[in-house]
C-alpha cells in the first residue's frame, strides 16, 4: 500500500479507527521531519511491534526558545513522504500549527523535577515542557498500541517514560538504539548545518564519548578522563561545550568518581551554526546489564 498522508487530527482519527476495527495493532513514531535513517530505522522497529506504522511529522514551536532554530528548522516534507514511502510506512500526520494549537489553546504539560531540569533542561528552558506537550497531544490524538522514540534524545526519552507513567496514558513506550554515520557521527536533522570543514570535525564527539565510556567503564576516576575530553572537543574546534557529563541511566543523577552502576555519558556542543547533542551507554564491566 503507498504511504497516505493527513492533516487533521479527524482524518488521522478516522483511519486509525478503521484499523482498530480490523483488530490490527498500530504503532507511533513522532518526528520532527527532515527524515534521515535514523528516523527510518525507528519505522523499522516500529514495524516488529505493530501491523500499521503511522509517523507524524510537525516541527513542534512550543520546544524551541525564542533564540533557536525554529524558523531555519528544515522542512522538507515531500522528501519526507518518499522515503516515508519507500520504507513502507503506512500513514504520514504531517498537521499544521493551527490544527495542533488551535486559536484558544491553553493547556501546558510540565513535567517536574532534576530530570528536566539538567542537560538539555538546563540549557533549554521550557523545552521538555513542549516535548511533553505535543507528544501528550499525539499519543491522545493516534492513541497507538506503542510509540518509539530514539535513544539519541536519551533524556527526552526518559521524560517520555515518566509522564505517559504519570498521566496513565496507555502506550507503550519504547526506546531505540542510535543510528550513526560510518564516521560514528550520530544521525541528526541539524547535521545539514555543517559546512564540510565542520562535517570532518564532528565525529570526534562521538570519539571522545567513546574512550571515556571504555575507560569509565573499568573503574577509571572520571574528572581527568572528562577534563581530558572536553579539551579534545574544544581544540577540535567546537564552542561551547554546553555540557560533558556522566549520569546514573536511570535517574540521570550526576555521577562524579567512579562508575559503580549502569550510566550514560551526555555531551551537547556547538559546531558552527549547529548544535550537536550524543550520548553513550556506559556498563561497569564488573556488573551485567
Ligand atoms: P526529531 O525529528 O529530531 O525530533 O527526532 C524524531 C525521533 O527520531 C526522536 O525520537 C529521536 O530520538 C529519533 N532520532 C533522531 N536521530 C536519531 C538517530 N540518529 N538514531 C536513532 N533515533 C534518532
Amino acid at each position: 500500500m503507498p504511504l497516505t498522508t493527513v492533516h487533521t487530527v479527524a482524518d488521522l482519527r478516522a483511519t486509525v479507527a478503521k484499523w482498530r476495527a480490523d483488530g490490527l495493532r498500530v504503532a507511533l513514531v513522532p518526528t520532527m521531519g527532515a527524515l534521515h535513517d535514523g528516523h527510518i530505522s525507528l519505522t523499522k522497529l516500529a514495524r516488529t511491534h505493530a501491523d500499521r506504522v503511522i509517523v507524524s511529522v510537525f516541527v513542534n514551536p512550543t520546544q524551541f526558545g525564542p533564540n533557536e532554530d525554529f524558523s531555519a528548522y528544515p522542512r522538507t516534507l515531500p522528501n519526507d513522504q518518499k522515503l516515508l514511502d519507500e520504507a513502507g510506512v503506512d500513514l504520514c500526520f504531517a498537521p499544521s500549527v493551527d490544527e495542533m494549537y488551535p486559536d484558544g489553546f491553553a493547556t501546558k504539560v510540565h513535567v517536574d523535577g532534576a530530570m528536566t531540569n539538567v542537560l538539555c533542561g538546563a540549557a533549554r528552558p521550557g523545552h521538555f515542557d513542549g516535548v511533553a506537550q505535543v507528544v501528550t497531544k499525539l499519543l491522545l490524538q493516534a492513541l497507538p498500541d506503542c510509540a518509539i522514540f530514539g535513544q539519541k534524545d536519551y533524556q527526552q526519552l526518559m521524560v517520555i517514560h515518566r509522564f505517559c507513567a504519570d498521566l496513565n496514558i496507555p502506550v507503550e513506550v519504547i526506546g531505540a538504539d542510535i543510528m550513526r554515520e560510518d564516521d560514528g557521527l550520530a544521525m541528526s536533522s541539524r547535521n545539514r548545518y555543517l559546512t564540510s570543514r565542520e562535517r570532518e570535525i564532528a565525529p570526534i564527539l562521538n570519539r571522545v564519548l567513546t574512550d571515556i565510556t571504555q575507560k569509565a567503564a573499568t573503574g577509571a576516576n572520571i574528572g581527568p578522563l572528562l577534563a581530558k575530553g572536553r579539551e579534545a572537543i574544544l581544540s577540535a574546534g567546537f564552542d561551547p561545550i554546553e555540557y560533558l557529563e556522566i549520569r546514573d541511566a536511570h535517574t540521570l543523577d550526576l555521577v562524579t568518581q567512579t562508575v559503580m552502576k549502569p550510566a550514560r555519558i551526555f555531551v551537547a556542543a556547538r559546531l558552527g551554526k549547529a548544535r550537536l547533542i550524543d550520548n553513550q551507554a556506559i556498563r561497569p564491566a564488573n556488573i551485567a546489564g
